[in-house]
């Protein structure tokens, strides 16, 4: 499969550049050449097939001959090594619970299968390979988790100071090996400025090979639409339209699930719920994309303002609006909706929400009442003892802390702090040892 950039179509890679290129030389996400179109067959047959087979079936034409299958396939299975649940919270509305991997979010999913990836590739390679990520919280601790002692790869995780949950923080700081993390003073945006700056310093290409882990990678971005096909081929047999909510940052997610869509999954609409940081709801009902500064809120790894892969949403419906808002629907709650919300459902359905999934909820059922015959599923992203922190207080004895992360809190954080501007952040890469 080749992709071109969405800022200049005729700039077209392979699969394996694109992974290794990260972003376009001329900044653009790269974008799939050819839509697949799953055969018909294979989706009335769905819930016949496991779940490894469908990720393959799924992933395989965005790779094209690029990695051999035996080797996909143990990408996939390694990928895809944990359960997708789909609880019931009440009548017609199910949370897909997608965070029972390592490092407790969805995230994990397409940091690993891009580690996958990027090791297969880097076997021809005798060069060390730099990954540089911004995260808001989650994707720092999924690719350090998934990154970690690939040979040949260095990551480097820009993280804003503060602004991550205790736990977060433990999980981007405190693995060491091929894993730094810098503690930037400033936002999310700031991070995610400094990393896209790199990407474009002539002379930091010449002395490291760098890529990106962030969704804007094709290999963190794709692997998210097996979610969409496995929660589906759970209640296929009921045979009522679905609707699924997405709480959205950088709409990385939501993105992969209208390609499964495109694709030919049968979901019927998608909902992008995003916290008050809400640019993409402002677009939707207006049509001006008009980012502002990032606000922070209680569901922190979506305060993004001006989401990366929104332009990928554009493309698939080619910036035609009435195809646009025939799939999509985009609702934005505050901080108190957000813990009434999650107080309310625990109380009546014995369910807690974290404060994504919430948003996710809240989305669904703003959906729904117009909606009223939909089945609706929102995507609950993370574990609620993530965002301990911000959890409403009452509620903090609820949560449940799985053995993987208790022996976490213990570990020392070790994390290099620099000011949000992008010389510092060059100064201290020319310095490292592991430049090419
Ligand atoms: C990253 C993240 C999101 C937002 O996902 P996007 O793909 O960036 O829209 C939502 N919830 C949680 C818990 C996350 O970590």
């Amino acid at each position: 499969m080749q992709y071109y950039s969405l800022q200049n179509p005729q700039h077209r890679v392979s699969f394996r550049e694109a992974v290794i290129q990260g972003l376009a030389p001329d900044r653009g996400l790269y974008f799939p050449a050819q839509l697949p179109r799953l055969e018909k067959d294979f989706i009335e047959r769905l819930e016949e097939y496991d779940p490894l087979y469908i990720g393959r079936h799924v992933i395989q034409p965005f790779i094209g001959d690029e990695i051999p299958d035996n080797h996909l396939r143990q990408i996939v299975s390694d990928t895809l090594s944990f359960p997708f649940p789909l609880r019931e919270v009440e009548q017609n509305i199910y949370s897909l619970e997608l965070f029972h991997g390592p490092t407790l979010a969805f995230k994990d999913v397409g940091a690993r299968f891009m580690a996958g990836c990027l090791g297969y590739f880097r076997k021809h390679d005798p060069r060390p390979v730099t990954v540089l990520v911004a995260t808001s919280g989650d994707t720092g601790g999924a690719v350090a988790n998934g990154f970690y002692n690939v040979p040949g790869v260095n990551v480097i995780i820009l993280y804003p100071s503060g602004k991550v949950s205790t736990l977060q923080e433990k999980q981007l700081t405190t693995l060491g090996g091929n894993i730094t993390a810098l503690e930037i003073q400033g936002s999310f945006d700031d991070c995610q400025r400094m990393v896209k700056t790199a990407f474009l310093d002539q002379e930091l290409q010449d002395n490291y090979m760098l890529t990106s882990a962030n969704s804007i990678n094709v290999a963190r971005w794709l692997p998210q639409m097996f979610y969409y096909f496995l929660a589906y081929r759970k209640i296929k047999q009921w045979k009522k339209e679905v609707v699924m909510a997405v709480p959205s940052g950088n709409f990385g997610n939501i993105c992969a699930g209208m390609m499964a869509a495109q694709m030919g999954l049968p979901i019927a609409h998608f909902i992008a719920a995003t916290n008050v940081n809400d640019t993409v709801p402002r677009f939707m009902q207006n049509g001006k994309y008009e980012p502002n500064a990032p606000i922070p809120t209680l569901s922190n790894a979506m305060d993004v303002s001006d989401p990366s892969n929104f332009v990928r949403i554009l493309q698939m419906f080619s910036a035609s609006e009435t195809a646009l808002k025939a799939h999509l629907s985009s609702y934005s709650f505050t901080d108190a909706q957000t813990v009434a919300a999650i107080g309310d459902v625990f109380k009546q359905h014995n369910y807690l929400m974290e404060p994504h999934g919430a948003v996710a909820y809240l989305g669904l059922k703003q959906y729904l009442k117009k909606s009223p015959n939909n089945v609706g599923i929102f995507l609950e992203t993370a574990h609620p003892v993530k965002f301990e922190d911000t959890m409403p207080e009452d509620l903090r004895g609820e949560i449940s802390i799985p053995e993987k992360v208790k022996q976490l809190y213990d570990r020392e954080k070790q994390s290099v702090l620099l000011p949000n501007d992008y010389k510092s952040l060059k100064n201290w890469l020319m310095g490292q040892s592991y430049a090419v």
